[in-house]
Order: structure tokens, then C-alpha cells, then sequence
């Protein structure tokens, strides 16, 4: 054989090895999540089994996206959806309908969930009507873990050889974020008895884990202009009992700063999908807890 035959022979033995090369990466599972919280729980249990997408920009609200073409392509083409239901992600509903049942997890209605007491809004005389439970489910640390298990178990049948890996990864992020929960229960003990509003009526599963004093909030969704009568009640409320006005990043309503510099409020800031520099679902925990306790400090002798 002459140089061209070794030529060919090593050319075609290299592009035969970079094909097996390749082969295991084009089949590494794809998990697609509606939301970045659900992307970050994803991402503890894959490892580097599988990869791991984010449907929505974390600039966008999540109570409502005008979906792409290219996402409805993803949406057909990944191998697991995970979302937390439509009465966050309404827009999904529609997509989702198309998409088999084994291909998909939806979150807010696993057995098992914890729910905030409806208690938490009863300062509020307004006359809209809770449709469902807080499907902010993520913001209580106990529905993470129990997100992670279910996905594990999920991941484990559609890929039964990393199914050991999946699992160990999921005990090792119920175990971090247990412990987790404990610190932020204990930091956020001393404020646990001051009053404080919300932008919008998200942070049930929060303020119920950790027995928080929240009074009011400006809007029940983001896209929701509050109404003269709310924003009267509310004023009243804070008045009253309130240290703290949060706001998040993406939303302002006119008048808020206005209404907190009269009532002499603080003003907060609370990131509830992690949209800013959060690389960690424990993070996105402790930046809220930051948050809270940062805003509801007894700052008057300072
Ligand atoms: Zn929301």
C-alpha cells in the first residue's frame, strides 16, 4: 500500500472515530424548561448527561410570551418539557397540547406540591377572584426537591444507563437545598413581623415557607394595571404596617416610588425567576432571602 492508501486508510479511520466521537453527543438527551427556576432545578439533576434548555428569555414574563417559530420547533424536537402548568405559562398550553404525555412534566400538578395558606392575601377587600393556587410553586425550596425527584425518575426512563447518576444528583440537591432552607429560615426569623407589599401576588410559596408579613401587593400579575381602589387600599395597608415596598426588575407602575417616599417606605427589589447573575437555583433562594432581609431591617438608627 502506498502513501495515498495509508492516506485513505488513516483519513477514513479518523472520520469513522470522529463519527463515534460525535454519535454520543448528537444523543445526549435535551430537557427543555419553560422558565430559568425550573431550568436551574433541571440542570442539578442532569450533571452532564443530558443538556438542558431555556424556553424563555429571563427578561420576559413568564404570565405572558409570544412564542417563536424556532421555539415551537424546539418544543417538538427535545426529548422532556418541563413546565410548571398553565396557570403560569398560559401560553404553553396550546403547544403543549400537541406533545405526548411521557414527554412532559408538569409540575403544578405533582402529588405532593406544598401550597401556601390562602390567609396570606386576606388584607386585600379587592374584588378579583384567586384564579387557582400561587403557581409560583418554585419559591418554596420543598417543591424544588420534589421537582428534581420526579425528573429524576423521568430521566432514569429515558435514559436507564446515567439512571444512577440522575438519582445521585437529585439526593445531593435535596440535601443542599434542605439545608438551605434551614439557614434562610433562621436569617429570616428577625423580620419575620414586618409588614411589607409585593409588586405582584407571586411569592406566596416564599412568604408561607417562612412565615413573612406580607400586608398587600401592587398587582396580582405583572400585566395587570392595579386599579384606583386597590392602589388606595393599599396605600392604607402600608400605612398602617408597612416598612418595605418590593418592586421587580422588569415592571414599574407609575407612582410607586412617589407612594413609598410619602408613606416613608423602604423600596425593595425581588427577582423571582433569577434574572439577575443567578447561576444556581440556591442562589435564586438567597438572593430573595437577601432581599427580604435587606428591605426589612430596622434601619431608624442608622
Ligand atoms: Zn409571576
Amino acid at each position: 500500500m502506498g502513501y495515498w492508501g495509508h492516506f485513505l486508510r488513516s483519513s477514513l479511520a479518523l472520520a469513522g472515530a470522529a463519527l463515534l466521537l460525535a454519535l454520543p453527543a448528537q444523543a445526549k438527551l435535551q430537557v427543555l424548561a419553560s422558565i430559568k427556576p425550573l431550568a436551574l432545578i433541571a440542570q442539578e439533576v442532569v450533571g452532564d448527561q443530558a443538556d438542558v434548555i431555556t424556553l424563555l428569555p429571563v427578561t420576559a414574563s413568564p404570565h405572558d410570551y409570544p412564542l417563536k417559530m424556532s421555539d415551537h420547533k424546539r418544543l417538538r424536537s427535545v426529548d422532556l418539557v418541563l413546565w410548571v402548568g398553565p396557570e403560569l405559562e398560559s401560553f404553553l398550553a396550546r403547544p403543549l397540547g400537541n406533545i405526548a404525555a411521557d414527554k412532559l412534566i408538569t409540575s403544578y400538578q405533582l402529588a405532593g406540591l406544598h401550597w401556601p395558606d390562602e390567609v396570606a392575601s386576606d388584607h386585600q377587600h379587592s374584588n378579583h377572584k384567586h384564579s387557582g393556587k400561587d403557581p409560583h410553586i418554585w419559591l418554596d425550596p420543598r417543591n424544588a426537591v420534589l421537582i428534581s425527584a420526579v425528573l429524576a425518575t423521568r430521566l432514569a426512563q429515558l435514559q436507564p444507563e446515567s439512571a444512577a447518576i440522575f438519582r445521585a444528583n437529585a439526593q445531593r440537591f435535596a440535601a443542599a437545598v434542605q439545608l438551605l432552607d434551614q439557614q434562610l429560615a433562621q436569617q429570616l426569623a428577625s423580620v419575620k413581623e414586618v409588614g411589607f407589599a409585593v409588586y405582584h401576588e407571586g411569592y406566596g410559596h416564599f412568604v408561607g415557607r417562612y412565615g413573612l408579613h406580607q400586608v398587600a401587593y401592587v398587582t396580582y400579575t405583572p400585566e395587570r394595571r392595579p386599579g384606583a381602589r386597590h392602589l388606595q387600599e393599599l396605600r392604607e395597608v402600608l400605612a398602617k404596617e408597612g416598612r418595605c415596598l418590593f418592586m421587580e426588575p422588569y415592571y414599574k407602575a407609575q407612582g410607586m416610588e412617589v407612594m413609598a417616599k410619602t408613606l416613608n417606605l423602604q423600596i425593595g427589589l425581588l427577582d423571582p425567576i433569577g434574572e439577575q447573575q443567578v447561576s444556581s437555583y440556591q442562589q435564586l433562594l438567597q438572593q430573595l432571602s437577601q432581599s427580604f432581609l435587606t428591605c426589612l431591617a430596622d434601619r431608624r438608627d442608622h
